[in-house]
């Protein structure tokens, strides 16, 4: 049986980064990547602009002045002012241009006004709240590399850099689907032995989340004769995500008949929960994983495998965040696989502490309401005490 590591080794060397990109608008570009460098189209500043809402001047004048200027002009946002008259102020206003002649801007707090005539603090130095043309970025820098998932934040800056269609990675198809005799949607009303459908919503939204086009494909019985048709027809799709199924009873036949119809990579991973996850190929192309039913397992090994995946093939280099933090709480444990526990976090005189919440069975999908990360305990560890130093892969 693999580690998780050998694992997502063996699954990055099999994903090869898609090639085909397409243009997209800033609006649209969110949660997608990067498929070419980008660079910025303008200076940021775009010009030399105030940071305050005040009066621009030379600052080689004001000595002179005996720090008193009279008010002649006004420069506003949106609009070129005229020069700057020697020995006079201009009116100016947060992020409207510094007009020729002036250096420097004082804040109207620090300025007393009768009439026309400005007195100005002595303490005034040269270049005070100007905002340099270009002490940002220049236009033609370097902003992201090709393979970086673009979030909200970068809208803004893309925006401000100039930048209104990006070149990204051709979004990943994927097919989800849910596998189980006993799976019904939620709404309908539960005959006996029957449960709710939760894992194929959840994970669709999640692919949605990492950029992925996500594709229903409903939920199949345990029949082999379903699952065969199932699978010979989703080789267009560059990845098919099955939950349930993949373990070894014998009802438990997507990893059979994954493995007659396509190739499997890996099976069985040394981690608790979601050791029956299966990975692989359908086809010359169709990436293939075998998700355990438990929705708890089904949620860690998308985190672990699904996400790097998916990663990967948008050839970022990402890795999951790991975060040091200390256990709230005592867990011992019999030392064997390498595990991830429900923990809630919180920050405790600024130290982030990892609380384990009761109820860690993996079909106990209720501690989700309260679960905030994953804490890795490692395969050779017994547990720990409070106190502890351990590791979290924060969820978002
Ligand atoms: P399996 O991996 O098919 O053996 O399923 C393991 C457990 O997860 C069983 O208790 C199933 O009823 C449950 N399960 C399987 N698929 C789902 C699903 N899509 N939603 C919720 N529970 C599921
Ligand atoms: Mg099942």
């Amino acid at each position: 049986m693999l580690t998780l590591e050998e694992a997502q080794t063996a699954l990055r060397a099999r994903i090869t980064p898609a090639t085909a990109s397409e243009a997209v608008p800033l609006r649209a570009a969110r949660g997608r990547y990067t498929h070419a460098p980008l660079a910025a189209a303008v200076d940021n500043p775009a010009f030399d602009n105030s940071a305050m809402d005040g009066y621009a001047l030379k600052h080689a004048e004001l000595a002179a002045q005996g720090y008193t200027l009279p008010l002649v002009g006004e420069s506003r946002c949106g609009a070129a002012p005229q020069a700057l008259q020697p020995g006079t102020a201009m009116r100016i206003f947060t992020g409207a241009p510094v007009p020729a002649g002036a250096d420097t801007i004082v804040m109207q707090e620090d300025v007393e006004r009768a009439g026309e005539a400005l007195r100005f603090p002595a303490t005034t130095a040269a270049g005070d709240h100007v905002r340099r043309c270009g002490d940002d970025f220049h236009a033609g820098d370097a902003l992201y590399p090709a393979g970086r998932r673009l979030e909200s934040h970068d809208i803004a800056l893309l925006a401000t850099a100039g930048v209104a269609t990006v070149p990204v990675v051709k979004r990943p198809r994927v097919l989800v689907v849910a596998t189980g005799d006993e799976l019904v949607a939620p709404g309908e009303p539960l005959g006996p032995g029957q449960i709710y459908e939760s894992n194929r919503l959840v994970t669709l939204l999640m692919i949605e989340a990492l950029g992925g086009e996500a594709v229903d494909g409903g939920v199949v019985r345990d029949d082999p004769a379903a699952l065969r048709k199932l699978l010979a027809g989703a080789m267009d799709y560059d990845f098919v995500i099955t939950s349930g199924g993949a373990s070894v009873g014998d009802h438990d036949l997507v990893k059979q008949v994954f493995g007659e119809i396509g190739e499997i990579d890996f099976w069985r991973v040394k981690i608790k929960p979601g050791k029956p996850v299966a990975f692989g190929r359908l086809g010359s192309r169709t990436h293939f994983f075998a998700l355990p039913g438990n929705p708890v397992s089904s949620l860690v090994t998308f985190k672990l495998f699904v996400e790097p995946a998916l990663a990967a093939w948008h050839g970022s280099d990402y890795r999951p965040l790991e975060v040091p933090a200390v256990a709230a709480n005592r867990f011992k444990r019999k030392a064997g696989r390498m595990e991830f526990l429900r923990a809630r976090l919180e920050n405790v005189n600024g130290e982030l502490r990892a609380e384990v919440l009761k109820g860690q069975g993996s079909h106990q999908i209720g501690t989700l309401r309260h679960t905030q990360a994953l804490l890795r305990v490692p395969a050779e560890s017994e547990g720990f005490d409070a106190g502890a130093r351990v590791t979290v892969l924060p969820l978002t």
